[in-house]
Parts: C-alpha cells; structure tokens; sequence
C-alpha cells in the first residue's frame, strides 16, 4: 500500500483548495490513487469531513456577494485570461489527466478541447445576462426582467472526463455569478486541481471557486448543507438518483446526470464502412469507459448484421491497446482493478446469457495495469444483463433487429435515454427516427452526439433526474433565478388608494 501523500505527475501534492488557498483535509479516511496503465498506488489522498467541506462552503459563501455584484463583464474577463491559460497548458492538462485515468494523450487532449469551448462560452456571459425590458406596463410604470446568481453551488464529477465535466460547471456558474466548490472523482483528482492553478493564476478573487476531496461523506455534507443553494452530479445512475432525492428533499435546485446504455441502429442502406469506423471509435474510444459512448449495434436485417460484424472482428483484430505512453496505443486500461474484474465479469456473463462472444479480449497482452481487451458480442438479446445494464467498459453488444420499427422500439423501452444514433442514406428515415426516439442527444450519421458548448448536453429517462441539461443556454438557466422589477417613475403621480387588483382596464 502507498503511504505517501498524494501528488500530481508535476510534483504538486494534491490537496483540498479553499479561500485562494491549499488546504489539508483532515484526512480521517482516504484511498490511493492509482496510475491505470501500471496498475501502481501513486500515493494517499485525504478524504473531507464534513467540517472541511462547512469551511469550504463558509469560504465561499464569504465571497459571494461581491462576487455577485461584479459586472459580467469583469467577471468574464477573468475566464477571458483562464482560457488563454487553458490553450497554452493544454498538453500538461491532457498527461495529468493520462496519468490518472489512462487514457490516450489524443484523447485527453479532445477531453481537454471539449472543456475550453464551455469556458468560451461563458466569456460571452454578459449576452446571456441580458435581461428584458417593457416601457409602460402601466401609466408610467415601466418592468424589467433579468435572471441573479443562487449563491454557493456545488459540483460533483465522475472519473470518466476528469477536467471536462467539471467544467460543463464551474465556467458557467461562476460567470453567472455564483461561487462554486467542486468535489472531484477520488480516483482521479489532479486534472482538475491543476486546472484551478490555472483559474487562479488567471486572478480569480478567493474563494469564488474551492476544490474539496472526498467520498459520500463529503458529497452528504453539501448535499445537507444549508447554504448549498444547487448541486449538479455527474455519475453513474443509482448515485445520480439518490442525489437528486437528498439534494431536492433540502431545498436545493439540482442537475443530476446519470448513466448510460447508448445504441446505434445501422439500416441496410448505410454506409457500413464508414458505420464500422464510427463504432470503433464510439465503442472502444477510452475503453469505453464514456457515458456517450455507443455499447449497442442494432443492425436492421439478417445480411446488414453479418457484414457489420465481420468488418467489426477484422478491424478489432488490429486495435493497438495500451498506456498512454505508447504514442501509438489507441485504448487504455481501465480505471481500477475493481472495474476491470466487473467488466471482465459481465463478458463472462454475456457468455453465460447465451450470447455469442466473436471478439474475446478478457486475457490482453499485459501484465500490469488494469488493461482488458476489446469486446465483442454478437446475438444479444434484449432480456439479457449485458443489453440492460451499463457496463463502462470495452464491450460491443450487437443486437439484431428485424425491421427498423422493432429497432427503435428497442430504443425507446431501454431505461437509458443518453445518447443514439441512426447510420442511413434514408432522409426520411433519419427524420422520422429524430423526430419519434426518446433519447436527449441523438446522431444522424455521427456517433458521439455530444452537444456543442453552446447548445446543452443532457439525457432523458433515467440518464438525467433534474429539470436541466447542463452548460449551454441551459446550464445559464440553472445557475440563475428571474428577478422581475416593475417601477414608477416619477414617484409623484398619485392614484389614490386603490383595493382591487391593478390592471390596465
Ligand atoms: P460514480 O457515480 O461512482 O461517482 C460519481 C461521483 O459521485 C464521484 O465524485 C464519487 O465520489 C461520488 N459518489 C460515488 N458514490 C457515491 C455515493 N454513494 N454517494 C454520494 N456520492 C458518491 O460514477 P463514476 O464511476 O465516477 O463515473 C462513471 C459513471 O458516470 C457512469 O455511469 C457514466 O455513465 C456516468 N457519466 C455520466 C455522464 C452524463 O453526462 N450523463 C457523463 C460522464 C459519466
């Protein structure tokens, strides 16, 4: 077991962050943070109490109202400067996040990419803010309408984007004038610590952004909080669901993104070249370990299933697995061993199902490291465990679909409404499956629908509890409460006392 304190690749110790400043946490629970790739303990990281996280929360309720009070502007300026920082250490950002998580370096640096285009679009915060404003609702009343910060909000992230997801939240709370404390995935914290260097190099005031580690104990403590005014989640299912009931039950507004089982339905007249391409990546990209990934073929007849599958075999025959270290690895290991064993444990699973196993990487070239080989099943059905449970991990399931209908019926029953894809030359079938599948993010031809950052990415069903999508038009809409201002001026007209109710009659 690792004993030593917990530090980042650049020598940095990883550390709670609050006021402007490190801080120790008390530290009466902690786990070892692993590299994936070696399968080594890279040292101890302290856990939260829920007294840290009350001066956590305490900080940044401190810095809220002149940081509400500051114009947009100013408060943009500051994300103007982090995002120059961002584009310059993009590569430091992309082997912290390696290190910890595994996965490629063009893969973290995409990861890296998707997080800066939310921080450019909460630069342009002031047009979000803009308010609205009516001349004469009444004699010489005048009304206007704008939307206010909440106050302390909070984020808690997955291991899965370990820079990213965080900041699908914080850019744009604290744009909005929030003050925001995050709690990043214990398995992979120091992307996003290094990250906050970068806001704070960039002059962000004291304690407008904290950073607290941890576990439930931690989550518990901002999910309860009093001055916790909104929590956003991202993570797996049955978390995201208990968050939202905690966080709801104690008044606060939340956003909690859960889990996924994303499908691609392929129709006979796809490309099927360039179908296979796209499932190679959306399947295996990151060990599949993406909640848009695509863990579902749905191949429309028996003859589109067959030729799917065996380009599918042959391309994975030649899938260079391995560290990030390796310029040429094109997947990673997984995050844990533990996570490793599931996965492996739902392959063997899949087998016993009775599905047929056409690509089996449960035993890869390594010794070390928490690597599995790519997957895949073919003749899955839709009673199985591996169709309805999510796995997160490099498993392909192919199920076949007689006829379109069944295919996006098959869609529109799963639990899961993350992500899906349509693969056709078929306008009007691509029409109809946009216009009739229940899924929040949906693909025609393009297999990792991810909305830009100045749409809003969320799923439907049980892959998001909460009312809003998050960053984008949405996340400015769950980061801020209308204020509505109707006044007089001048204040010397006089009515008289007037008892009904006032109109314009
Ligand atoms: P997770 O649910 O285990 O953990 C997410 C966060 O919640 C972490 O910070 C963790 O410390 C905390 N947490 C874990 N258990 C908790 C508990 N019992 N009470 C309170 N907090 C708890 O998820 P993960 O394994 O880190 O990430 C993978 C999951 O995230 C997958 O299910 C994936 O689909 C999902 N995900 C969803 C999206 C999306 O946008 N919908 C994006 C990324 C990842």
């Amino acid at each position: 077991m690792a004993t030593a304190a917990a530090q980042r690749i650049d020598g940095v110790p990883i550390t709670n962050f609050v006021d402007g400043q490190p801080r120790t946490a008390s530290g009466q629970s902690g786990a070892e943070i692993f590299n994936p790739a070696t399968g080594k303990a890279s040292g101890w990281l302290d856990f939260s109490t829920p007294d840290d996280v009350a001066d956590a929360v305490a900080a940044a309720k401190n810095a809220f109202p002149a940081w509400a009070h500051t114009p947009p502007a100013k408060r943009a300026s500051y994300l103007f400067r982090f995002k120059e920082l961002l584009e310059k250490h993009r590569a430091d950002i992309a082997r912290h996040i390696s290190a910890e998580h595994g996965k490629t370096h063009p893969d973290a640096l995409g990861e890296v990419a998707r997080g800066i285009e939310v921080v450019d679009f909460a630069c342009g915060i002031t047009s979000m803010l803009r308010g609205d404003y009516t001349r004469n609702v009444g004699p010489g009343i005048d009304s206007y309408s704008d939307r206010e910060p909440l106050g302390v909000v909070a984020g808690i992230t997955p291991f899965n984007f370990p820079a990213m997801v965080p900041m699908w939240m914080y850019p744009v709370a604290i744009a909005c004038g929030n003050t925001f404390i995050l709690k990043p995935s214990e398995k992979d914290p120091s992307a996003s610590c290094f990250v906050n260097e970068l806001l704070h190099e960039a002059g962000l005031p004291a304690g407008v952004m904290n950073i607290v580690h941890g576990n439930q104990v931690a989550v518990e403590a901002l999910l309860t909080h009093p001055d916790v005014k909104a929590i956003s989640f991202v993570g797996s299912t049955p978390v995201a669901e208990s968050i939202y009931r905690t966080a709801s039950h104690h008044g606060k507004r939340v956003q909690a993104l859960g889990g996924a089982k994303n499908h691609m339905v392929i129709l006979p007249d796809a490309d099927l070249e360039q179908a296979a391409d796209a499932l190679m990546g959306a399947a295996y990209g990151s060990a599949g370990e993406r909640c848009m990934a695509i863990s579902v073929a749905v191949p429309v007849g028996e003859e589109t299933a067959d030729k799917l599958v065996n380009i599918l075999a042959d391309r994975l025959a030649s899938l260079k697995v391995g560290p990030a270290s390796k310029e040429d690895s094109e997947m990673g290991p997984l995050i844990t061993a533990e996570h490793r064993e599931k996965v492996a444990g739902y392959v063997d699973l899949g087998v016993e199902e009775g599905a047929k196993l056409v690509v089996d990487g449960r035993t890869p070239e390594f010794d070390n490291g928490f690597f599995l080989g790519a997957c895949l099943f073919d003749h899955v059905t839709s009673d199985m465990r591996i169709y309805r449970e999510e796995i997160f991990g490099p498993v392909l399931s192919v199920v076949r679909a007689a006829d379109y209908e069944q295919a996006l019926h098959l869609v529109n029953v799963h639990e899961f409404g993350n992500g899906v894809s349509l693969f056709t030359r078929d306008g009007d079938a691509a029409r109809h499956f946009a216009t009739r599948v229940e899924a929040g993010m949906v693909g025609i031809n393009v297999p990792i629908p991810v909305p830009v950052a100045y749409h809003s990415f969320g799923g439907w069903k049980r892959s998001l509890f909460g009312d809003h999508s998050i960053y984008g038009p949405e996340g400015v809409h769950f980061y801020t409460r209308l204020k509505t201002v109707t006044s007089r001026w001048p204040t010397g007209i006089r009515a008289g006392a007037e008892f009904h109710f006032p109109t314009n009659q």
